[in-house]
Parts: structure tokens; C-alpha cells; sequence
């Protein structure tokens, strides 16, 4: 059951090959077997996952098919879940019993929708290689001595893995497609605005957005109809009608206009990473898919305003956690900033910290315009670079990653060289556009990625060019050793 993508077993399902409480049992089972070596959940909730199963067998013995009835998905750590701890993969939240459900959970659980559990991450989402978790590194089963990337790794290791069929995961400046590419899956971060992030624990909230990882661009499709639509609990998510994901998703690709970057070949691309990305070119264009050079030319500079922004959006979003509400307390404070200033010593790691040492100075009076205000006319210029790219052409694909999965501990003290690590992703969060990442081959046995970015709201024409060359290729399909 577990080489099946959710769009197989939900046919099965109906079928009654078999029942959702089997197929839930089946992945408990995998995830007993194999999560101790890949670390890929902080949480599992095996009682509630397999009541919601019988409630879903009884709901299908009634007729009553949903989206995704019966389907186990395992959520990020980062969305807050009623009853069940949401630890954001930090020691700030380690006690943190979420009092309410987000949005894109609860939309997923109405539409019949099985909780495996809560999937490890980066401490509050940040990091590219979920080292800096408070519950110790992911994984990644390709290679169990290399990082699964991150921040969404546990994730994309779990589902590479084939410990749960779907996944959630959150993307701020490639937490969803770095992993995916990282561990041969497919990963959508969608239109700012596509998704609510009520209920989502907020990083940097201009740029946060939520997404599905699936074995397929058809089973993140089919996820990612049941968590979009409007929230009125979230004002920055849009009132656009949800599209047809699935059933638009197998249309030709003939005359597609596919625009190539310089930026994203830059001339000390990795050879290998940059062959691989030509070559799923040009199985596209073997579908009849035209290839348009162009340049974004202010994308070289979006890791650097990333690391303003993303930063003094953190700095003020993690000031809630002052020991006094909720979270982590010291122990026997002295007085009141004592408190604060041992609670949030104690419950936040180094990167954390790092984030709001560097956010807090640069929004600080003297520094804020040149920083802060700078890095925002940054954001607009690379906003309008891809403005004025799709007038002539429909998607934009380069490689999702610079490099295939690197060896645990080999950035972890080089921050800037981490950073590198969302050098083609990051400028898509910037404008706000959707974008998904596919796997696109193996490099020395490790899984490589390609990512199509899309206009505002164009997730149907993403989904849909990453099926047709899932059609003719099966790296999707492919499975890590020890894990088939
Ligand atoms: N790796 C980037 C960072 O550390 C992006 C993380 C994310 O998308 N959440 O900020």
C-alpha cells in the first residue's frame, strides 16, 4: 500500500481493496519500524489517527466520498493542532498544547483526512537542513548520513520514505521545494495568499505561505484543493475561486511557453545539478513545450533582502514568546526581566536568536532605511523582473536547488553558506508567486529537483506541466533503498 501515490489509494478505498483503518494501521507500522533512524515526526497520533479511520470506513460504507476520506497525512510541526502539541521544532513550544486547529488542518480533516502525526522542522522554520531543531536532525533515507534539507524535512524524508502517503509542509523561502528536491518528491509552495495561515505558527508572515508534498504533482493537486479557499480569519488570504486542480492537470503541453533564466545557470552552477536541469527541459520540449532565454536580472540579489525581511518580520513575531502566556518559563525568575530574558535564553536555539539579533537591528532607528527599507525596494524589483518575464512566457523552471542532499553537520556552522542553500527559491516567496518542485533525476544516487514557477493564482498550468513530465518519466517513482 505504501508505493501508492493518495490518488491510487483513495481509487482503492472506494473500491474497498482495502480499509482506511488497514491502510492507517500500515503506516503506524512504518513509521514504528523506521522512525527511529530517520527521526522524521515529533509527534504521533496513533489513538486519534485510527478513530478518525473508522469514522472514515463508516463514512464510506455510507456513501459519503470526500476529497480525501480516509487518506493519512502528516502535518508540519508548525500547524497548531487542538488537543495535540505543536512544538513549531523548538524547546520554546515543547509544552505547547495548541488550543485550536489552523485553517489548512481543519480543511483537510473536513474533506476526511487521516492525522498520522506532526513532522520534525527547522526550530520556528528556519534553517535549510532541519538541523536546528529542538528535536535533533532529520534524516534523509536517501542517505541517512545527509540532511533532508528543510525547513519542511521531516516531511519530505517521512514521504520519501513512504511513512505517509501526503504531507503538509510551509514554505517561507523554500521550506517546501528545497526538501522536495532533496528527497525526490514533489512540493508546492502556492501563490501568497492561495492558502490561510490561520492556525500556522508565523515566521515571517509577508513571505509565509502553505503547501502540499506529494509523491505526485496529481497528489499535491489533489491536496491542495482541499486546503485553499478563503479565510476570513486571515485578511491576506485572497477571494479567488478554487480551481480544478485535478481535473485540469493533463492537458497538452504543446506551444507552452517555458522561460529559462540566466540567473538561475549562473556560470558556477554545479555541472551535474545544470545537466540534469537541461535535460528535464528538454523532455518538455520533446512535448512540444518552447524554450525562451530571458533574465531576471535583480534575482541575484534576493538572498540578501531575504535576510532583512524575513528576519525583521521574525523579529516581531517571536516577541510574543516572553515566558508569561504560553510556552517555555525559567525556572524561579527573580523578577520580571529575569523572566524574559532567561526564558527566551534558554527556550530559543542559536539560529533563532541569530534571526532576531539580525531583524531587531535592522529595524532599528538609524538602520531602517538603510536595511529594512532598502531590501523592500529589493523585493519590488524582483517582483517586477518577473512581471515583465511572464508577458512572454507562461512558466519559468531552473534547477530547485544548487546541490543534491549535503552531509549532516557540513553548514550547520556556516550561516551564510547555509543560506546559499534557497539561492533559486527565495526570489519566488519575494514576489509572492506560486512554484512547485519535481524530481528530476539522481546525481551520484542522490535526488535532484526542478523547479516551474507560475504566474499569481497559476497553480492549475504548474500542476499541470509537472504531470505531463511525470508522464513520461517515473523519478517520482523511484524509491530510497531499505524503504521500498
Ligand atoms: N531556509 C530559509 C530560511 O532559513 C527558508 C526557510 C523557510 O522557507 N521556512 O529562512
Amino acid at each position: 500500500m505504501h508505493t501508492k501515490t493518495l490518488t491510487e489509494l483513495k481509487a482503492g478505498l472506494q473500491a474497498k481493496d482495502f480499509s482506511a483503518r488497514e491502510l492507517t494501521e500500515h503506516f503506524l507500522a512504518r513509521i514504528e519500524h523506521h522512525d527511529g533512524t530517520l527521526n522524521s515526526f515529533v509527534t504521533v497520533t496513533a489513538d486519534q489517527a485510527l478513530a478518525q479511520a473508522d469514522a472514515a470506513d463508516q463514512a464510506i460504507a455510507a456513501g459519503d466520498h470526500r476529497l480525501l476520506t480516509g487518506l493519512p497525512i502528516a502535518h508540519k510541526d508548525i500547524f497548531c493542532t487542538e488537543g495535540v502539541r505543536t512544538s513549531c521544532g523548538s524547546r520554546m513550544l515543547d509544552n505547547f498544547i495548541a488550543p485550536y486547529t489552523a485553517t489548512v488542518v481543519e480543511k483537510m480533516a473536513d474533506q476526511g483526512a487521516i492525522m498520522l502525526g506532526k513532522t520534525n522542522m527547522d526550530e520556528f522554520a528556519m534553517g535549510s537542513s532541519n538541523e536546528t531543531s529542538f528535536y535533533g536532525p532529520v534524516r534523509n533515507p536517501w542517505d541517512t548520513e545527509r540532511v533532508p534539507g528543510g525547513s519542511s524535512g521531516g516531511a519530505a524524508a517521512s514521504l520519501a520514505a513512504r511513512l505517509t502517503p501526503g504531507a503538509t509542509g510551509t514554505d517561507t523561502g523554500g521550506s517546501i521545494r528545497q526538501p522536495a528536491a532533496l528527497n525526490g518528491v514533489t512540493g508546492l509552495k502556492p501563490t501568497y495568499g492561495r492558502v490561510s495561515r490561520w492556525g500556522m505558527i508565523a515566521f515571517a508572515s509577508s513571505l509565509d505561505q502553505a503547501g502540499p508534498l506529494g509523491l505526485s504533482a496529481a497528489d499535491c493537486a489533489l491536496m491542495l484543493t482541499a486546503m485553499a479557499g478563503h479565510d476570513s480569519k486571515d485578511s491576506t488570504c485572497v477571494d479567488e475561486p478554487v480551481g480544478d486542480y485535478l481535473g485540469g492537470i493533463n492537458q497538452d503541453i504543446a506551444g507552452l511557453r517555458i522561460g529559462v533564466p540566466e540567473e538561475f545557470f549562473p556560470e558556477n552552477l554545479d555541472g551535474a545539478i545544470a545537466d540534469n536541469a537541461r535535460d528535464a527541459l528538454r523532455e518538455l520540449e520533446k512535448q512540444g513545450a518552447k524554450l525562451i532565454k530571458l533574465s531576471l536580472p535583480s534575482v541575484t540579489l534576493s538572498v540578501p533582502a531575504y535576510y532583512v525581511i524575513a528576519p525583521a518580520e521574525a523579529s516581531s513575531n517571536l516577541a510574543r514568546f516572553d515566558g508569561v502566556r504560553f510556552g517555555y518559563r525559567c525556572d524561579d525568575p527573580v523578577d520580571l526581566e529575569d523572566l524574559y530574558k532567561r526564558s527566551r535564553s534558554e527556550g530559543f536555539g542559536a539560529e533563532v536568536k541569530r534571526r532576531i539579533l539580525v531583524g531587531t537591528y535592522a529595524l532599528s532607528a538609524g538602520y531602517y532605511d538603510a536595511y529594512y527599507k532598502r531590501a523592500q525596494q529589493v523585493r519590488r524589483l524582483i517582483r517586477d523582473d518577473f512581471a515583465r518575464a511572464f508577458k512572454d512566457v507562461d512558466v519559468i523552471i531552473g534547477p530547485t536547488s544548487p546541490e543534491t542532499a549535503f552531509k549532516l553537520g557540513a553548514k550547520a556552522d556556516d550561516p551564510v553558506n547555509m543560506y546559499m542553500a534557497d539561492v533559486f527559491t527565495i526570489a519566488v516567496n519575494l514576489a509572492g508567486l506560486p512554484a512547485l518542485s519535481m524530481p528530476s533525476g539522481l546525481i551520484n544516487g542522490l535526488p535532484a529537483g526542478v523547479q516551474v514557477i507560475g504566474n499569481y493564482f497559476q497553480e492549475g498550468r504548474i500542476l499541470n506541466v509537472a504531470h505531463r513530465y511525470q508522464m513520461a518519466t517515473d523519478w517520482h517513482q523511484t524509491i530510497p533503498g531499505g524503504f521500498a
